[in-house]
């Protein structure tokens, strides 16, 4: 009988053993046995033996799993021994190669890798504090190394079939809450904000928002009020980092100005008022950084610091020698040079109609013919020419005449508004902010007001 002569599965597995490593029987095994299927399938006696297949299969997928005795003679295989696992974290001055070295993988190793591709060459920059957990088979070979970033990102390089390196970035997308913060200001922006629980990279961009509305050097006064609406992120049930702010206001001298982030079609992330003007204007209204000299100002009283004088045809901001001066608007830099009474100093024409002046410049940044870009550094603050102390003494001009900044706002181009088009996207997505941070600042008006009423009790 034909019968008799075919070889049983299960005697083909253990044929096909001898000559193959144990990965490639399990591969060459299930082949056969489908092989095996169709030779048995004809006669109703074969269909029992199909039954009990599965089971040797199973048995033998076992075996796999737990090395049987004829592993032995199959050779070493880096697939079966449990890979030995390193966990190293980077320390200060520590290179590739000490790592590598502590982890036990050899120079030669650390060079494939480096070598296989962009990603991988960056592993020569490693931070402190950086993660890395090498995995390494029995031979000491490295199969894969993860590199963890940070908390969020770990890039993780692993062996293909080939033996070639590939590497995948995986990324953990925190969880992200609506904080919402408000306080009112006594001393300084920066003291109510920290009081309020602001961080002060929050406090900053809080005051980019408002920065072509409000002169956070001269303006701020006692009694002035913000509330902020903001992304606060966590990871494992812990804070770290924030997101960015939603919605705001800000009451200035008794003048409310709202601001919501806007994303608009193209991805780009810009702050408007709830109808739809930019926030971002034509001019900035603080020239200079006004953080440098943030902790020293009073608005209860003038600072020295910040003391306003108008006897002539500018605004002086008193500030420390080398503080950053800003273009406060784009345009192009008409004359840039020094005199004996403006000491260094920078005329920047934006358009036809306006030009600002910057005096006094410890140093210039920016050439004649130039074109400037709004926030742009183009000097320091200095003690230049006529002055008696280091201070930026900064005009506005208006078709050639001096102006103050600070009261021609109406006559200043108008702020780019969204597209009527897109006012219904905009809406859509700016309503519910501007919603969420009113029904926050409700409960605390009411409050104020229930103050107030007291007092008048
Ligand atoms: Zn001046």
């Amino acid at each position: 009988m034909h019968n008799q002569r075919k070889p049983t599965p299960a005697r083909l597995f253990g044929a096909l053993r001898q000559h193959f490593p144990r990965t490639h029987a399990l591969a060459a095994g299930a082949a056969s046995f489908a092989l095996a299927l169709t030779m048995f399938a004809s006669t109703p006696e074969v269909e029992a033996k199909r039954h009990s297949l599965p089971v040797k299969l199973t048995a033998v997928a076992g075996d796999e799993q737990a090395p049987a005795p004829e592993a032995a003679t199959a050779g070493p295989d880096h697939s079966e021994a449990p890979l030995r696992e390193r966990r190293l974290q980077v320390r200060n001055g520590d290179t590739l190669s000490d790592l590598f070295q502590r982890a036990g993988v050899s120079a030669a190793e650390m060079y494939e890798l480096l070598s296989s591709g962009d990603e991988a060459q960056q592993l020569s920059r490693l931070k402190p504090g950086e993660e890395l957990t090498f995995r390494i088979d029995g031979d000491g070979a490295l199969q894969s190394l993860e590199v963890h970033r940070d908390r969020l990102n770990l890039v993780e390089f692993s062996r293909g079939d080939g033996g070639d390196y590939r590497h995948i970035l995986h990324q953990r997308q925190p969880d992200s809450y609506t904080a919402y913060r408000e306080g009112e200001i006594d001393s300084s922006l920066f003291m109510a904000g920290s009081d309020a629980g602001l961080s002060s990279n929050l406090i900053m961009e809080m005051a980019q928002v408002f920065s072509s509305d409000i002169d956070f050097a001269l303006d701020i006064r006692r009694g002035d009020r913000f509330s902020v609406m903001f992304g606060e992120e966590f990871l494992d049930g812990e804070k770290v980092g924030n997101g960015p702010i939603q919605a705001a206001s800000f009451t200035n001298q008794g003048k409310t100005f709202n601001a919501v982030r806007y994303v608009d079609a193209n991805g780009d992330a810009s702050y408007y008022t709830p109808d739809g003007k930019s926030m971002r204007k034509a001019f900035i209204r603080t020239p200079v950084d006004f953080t440098r000299i943030s902790s020293h100002f009073n608005p209860r009283r003038l600072h020295p610091v910040f003391k306003t004088r108008r006897p002539h045809n500018g605004t002086d901001y008193a500030a420390p020698r080398g503080t950053p001066v800003y273009a406060a608007g784009d345009g192009r830099v008409v004359e840039a040079g020094y005199s004996k009474a403006n000491g260094n100093y920078v005329f920047i024409k934006h358009g036809e109609r306006y030009m600002t002046r910057y005096l006094h410049l410890h140093k210039r940044n920016a050439r004649t013919g130039q074109r400037v870009e709004q926030r742009q550094v183009i000097g320091t603050v200095g003690a230049t020419g006529y002055a008696t102390g280091p201070h930026l003494h900064y005009e506005f001009l208006v078709n050639g005449h001096h102006r103050n900044p600070a009261t021609i706002v109406r006559k200043l181009p108008k702020a780019k508004s969204i597209p009527e088009s897109e006012m219904g996207r905009f809406r859509a997505q700016t309503q519910p902010l501007l919603a969420q941070l009113e029904s926050y600042e409700q409960p605390a008006l009411a409050q104020r007001n229930e103050d107030n009423d007291n007092n008048v009790n």
